[in-house]
């Protein structure tokens, strides 16, 4: 078989003494003698940490083989004595073709009960086993993004920059895949400035292959048996390629940032830059939370799966995993299997390629007798409650329309370091981003308060959710010509109608059924938007020739410090913490949660190349 969705599974056989080897590759995961202490003395000592993050507010590693986590571990136990502030933080952005069960990997680890805060940590959110990037957060500023693919597939699709390379991807003569020439000038496109790189091998391709690169290459007096190990150090960083999309780091990290919009988005946004130090006032319209469609009794958070593992899909995979990682530690969201019938011919064959081929695994995705789908432990939330938590530590600036300047950085005369734009179709009333391609659809949804209910949910395109006193069912999807927001009838009927679908009919005879609509932005290719916004006339003077398919590499001007977060359309809690999470990292310096075309594909700047592409613009 071609590749399949899932990633492969390593093929481990356990030494005598506990030391996990590949019976593919034939090697050990770590050092027979002492992973640990190896670990500290090739890549800790080797890349002269603690040292080198001493007075550094932001510090990240590459490393080249997830496997157990150990290396991860023993950096976050250095991390946790020698953090060089409260507030510094540590991103480790690691790679990994054949991801470990967790069961395998705390096996492994158990020979090192001290590991610390950081191994339970791991151990309780190891990553899920799937094709992509995964970001999981842990306490004392650190987080772990991890890119699971080939390493040819996944490095050159990733964006982040390496303070340090732990290079431990098994003995380059057993394991050429991962040694290949190319990898090294995509290091170095990732380095920052005198990088350093550890390793254990000092083989001849590798040592050459650095130093072609541009890495000043030494040996250094091996661990345990091994005579020799290398070390390297970045001298001549790579010139960086043009940035047609608006993904460049914003320079240094905001300190004030107005977030526009108080929905599910504008929270996630604030919560994100909250996390990373910034102070975030967030400004809406209306009187309360979630007034727009992010306010309705309950939202359910369940997958789009796709056949073909395509840019698109990834995103939306991404989205999902990244957001069952985020919102597990708020209030107002309750774990739920999702059933997912089958609304057709078309559904059924699609369920059945992803039964052939599933993109997750079977803790998360199962199939019923009748071929449907089955979300595991997908979430159901109650945005009443989490909104709140999400918005603690934010000033809220509610009740009032905020006047925002896009070229003056300010929100009602105002200044701020950032402004995000999470504000729904009301971004589009903006004169910088006018041009977006948003259309508004009404979305209603019709609820009943019962007596305590056990958490479910069913979904066919339309769905049915239970959780704590609600049964909420919907949603429509109509176009929305603007004016002023009603609920209808026709939308009340066509939402009873598709129960019934459900096999729910029961709940329409429920005491005082109310119904909610809230309008959705949506845009034409159905992705969301992420990220900085292109100044919309030197954009098209810049890019002009792409009207006669003449590609043009060059930097997308773009507004200092203005972003957009919307065209959410009916998945605003699914990807809300994904797209936060994106331009959080382009705003504070960290790693992409996700891959760099994936972020491409999400960007506003998208719009302006198709059109122009297209002959629109
Ligand atoms: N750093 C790990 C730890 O702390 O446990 C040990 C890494 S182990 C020596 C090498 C890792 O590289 C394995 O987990 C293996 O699956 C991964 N690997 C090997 N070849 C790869 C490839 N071509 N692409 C991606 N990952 C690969």
């Amino acid at each position: 078989m071609d590749k399949t969705r899932l990633p492969p599974s390593p093929q481990i056989d356990w030494k005598d003494d506990g030391t996990p080897e590949s019976t593919v590759v034939g090697d050990v995961y770590f050092s027979v003698e002492d992973g640990l202490e190896e670990a500290r003395a090739v890549f800790l000592a080797g890349c002269g940490l603690p040292e080198r993050w001493s007075g550094r507010e932001r510090f990240g590693i590459g490393e080249l083989g997830f496997g157990t986590g150990l290396n991860f571990l023993a950096t976050c136990q250095l991390w946790r004595a020698h953090r060089p502030s409260d507030t510094a933080k540590f991103d480790f952005v690691s790679f990994e073709g054949f991801p470990l069960e967790r069961d395998d990997a705390e096996r492994a680890l158990s020979r090192w009960p001290d590991l610390g805060a950081h191994a339970y940590q791991l151990m309780d959110k190891w990553p899920v086993r799937m094709r992509g990037v995964q970001r999981i957060t842990f306490s004392d500023g650190v987080s772990l993004t991890l890119h699971v693919d080939e390493i040819s597939e996944a490095l050159p699709r990733a964006g982040f920059q390496a303070d340090a390379w732990f290079l431990d991807g098994f003995a380059p003569a057993k394991n050429s895949a991962m040694w290949d020439d190319a990898l090294f000038p995509q290091m170095l496109a990732r380095s920052n400035q005198d990088a350093r790189v550890g390793t254990y091998t000092v083989a001849g391709a590798v040592r050459r292959g650095l130093s072609e690169a541009g890495f000043e290459v030494r040996k250094a007096p091996g661990f345990g048996r091994k005579r020799e190990r290398l070390e390297a150090v970045c001298q001549n960083r790579s010139v960086p390629e043009p940035d047609r999309y608006g993904l460049r780091p914003f320079a240094g990290p905001p300190s004030k940032i107005a977030v526009i919009g108080a929905g599910i988005a504008g929270a996630c946004m604030a919560r994100k830059c909250i996390e990373q130090g910034g102070r975030v006032t967030v400004f809406d319209e209306a009187e309360g939370l979630g007034a727009g469609a992010s306010g309705n009794r309950l939202a359910l958070v369940m997958p789009r799966l796709d056949v073909d593992d395509t840019v698109i899909a990834r995103a939306a995979l991404e989205a999902y995993i990244g957001a069952r990682s985020f919102y597990r530690d708020f209030k107002g969201v309750a774990s739920v299997d999702v059933q997912q019938v089958s609304r057709g011919v078309k559904d059924g064959e699609k369920f059945a390629k992803l039964r052939a081929d599933p993109p997750l695994d079977e803790t998360l995705l199962g199939f019923g007798a009748d071929g449907r789908l089955i979300h595991k432990d997908a979430l159901v939330m109650t945005p009443d409650k989490l909104l709140p938590d999400l918005l603690s530590g934010a000033t809220l600036r509610l009740g009032a329309r905020a006047q925002i300047d896009v070229r003056g950085k300010s929100v009602n005369g105002e200044r701020f370091d950032a402004i995000i734009l999470a504000s729904g179709m009301a971004v589009a009333d903006l004169e910088e981003t006018s041009w977006l391609p948003l259309t508004a659809r009404l979305g209603q949804v019709e609820y009943a308060e019962t007596d305590k209910v056990e958490t479910s949910a069913i979904a066919a395109g339309h769905y049915g959710l239970a959780a704590g006193q609600v049964r909420l069912w919907g949603a429509s999807f109509e176009p929305f010509e603007g004016g002023e927001i009603n609920v209808s009838d026709a939308a009340k009927a066509a939402n009873a109608n598709a129960l019934e679908g459900l096999g729910l009919s029961d709940w329409l005879d429920l005491p005082e059924i109310r119904s909610r609509a809230g309008v959705r932005a949506t845009t034409p290719d159905k992705l969301p938007i992420c990220g900085a916004v292109p100044e919309f006339g030197a954009a098209l003077d810049i890019f002009a020739p792409e009207r006669k398919g003449i590609h043009v590499d060059e930097d997308m001007p773009c507004h200092d410090g203005v972003f957009v977060l919307g065209g959410l359309g009916s998945r605003g809690f699914g990807f809300a913490p994904l797209l936060a999470d994106v331009l959080a990292s382009q705003l504070f310096g960290g790693p992409l949660p996700t891959e760099q075309d994936v972020a491409e594909a999400l960007s506003p700047v998208r719009f302006l190349l198709r059109g122009l592409k297209r002959g629109q613009l």
